[in-house]
């Protein structure tokens, strides 16, 4: 794994991670990674929920990740970025205010105070529910990427997340997404946490890898690490995963500029 990157790392700031930096570039190095990023989640101008950092912490954020680069180890300095449909200004806004090297588009919010993957919303999947929760969910997720307000996005089939998913074949969902990708020239993640929460796979589902892979679009493979320990968990998984579906490449990023190395 010596060309491994990571770029999907939260830390402490968003009240749910934890983590000194020297402790996420000791743990990248026993990983064995290349590189990683940080991409904690997005600041909002407002009060907003509970699992990010307030807006006058952003400067907290970005002395954090200097300090992880003053060990040495190449670091990325990125954010996870919640799509919500009528507020892309902020995240224009958001683009200008450091030197990012790349910008992750998340759907988390199916509407407002409805964080899809959040375990206190459980009780609404339901059998019949789940395959308008995935409509949704997929309606805003190609909005987010055709935006093209960021780099890659995130845990593409998010809504599997608790193990529910709708009957029949899911190419229905991925097709038009893949499509999407490829028109706006976006990429996507690979993420890891899928195989640590109730989906017990990766997030896209290899039907999704598969028809991504055959239009072209762009993959990297993250952790989406909440914790040191976390950092490259399951990357002997999705790189067989990737593989299978034809990747012989994963993108990288340095000031938000795309190039790609070999997987
Ligand atoms: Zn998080
Ligand atoms: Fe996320
Ligand atoms: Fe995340
Ligand atoms: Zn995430």
């Amino acid at each position: 794994m010596g060309q491994a990157t990571d770029y999907h790392v939260h830390t402490p700031l968003c009240r749910h991670a934890e983590g000194a930096p020297t402790e996420f570039i000791d743990a990248a190095k026993r990983a064995g990674l290349a590189e990683i990023g940080f991409s904690d989640h997005n600041p909002m101008p407002e009060a907003f929920d509970d699992w990010r950092m307030n807006l006058d912490e952003l400067p907290h954020y970005l002395d954090f990740v200097a300090e992880a680069r003053a060990s040495g180890f190449p670091v990325r300095l990125g954010l996870e970025c919640d799509f919500i449909p009528g507020r892309e200004s902020w995240i224009e806004k958001l683009a200008g205010m450091a030197e990012w090297d790349y910008l992750i588009g998340s759907v988390h919010y199916l509407a407002s105070g409805w964080d899809v993957d959040n375990p206190k919303h459980l009780f609404r999947f339901t059998e019949d529910s789940v395959e308008s929760i995935w409509d949704r969910y997929w309606e805003l997720f190609n909005q987010c990427v055709r935006s093209r307000l960021f780099d890659f996005v995130a845990h593409p089939d998010l809504p599997k997340k608790f193990g529910y998913r709708p009957k029949g074949d899911l190419r229905r969902y991925y097709g038009p997404a893949v499509e999407a990708l490829r028109e706006a020239n976006v990429a996507f993640e690979i993420n890891t946490a899928g195989l640590r929460k109730p989906a017990n796979e990766i997030y896209p589902a290899q039907e999704f890898l598969e028809l991504a892979s055959q239009a072209g679009v762009p993959l990297v493979i993250n952790s989406d690490s909440h914790s040191p320990g976390e950092l490259g968990a399951g990357f002997e998984v999705a790189t067989a995963r990737a593989r299978e579906a034809g990747y012989r490449q994963v993108a990288r990023w340095l000031r938000r500029e795309r190039s790609t190395a070999e997987l």
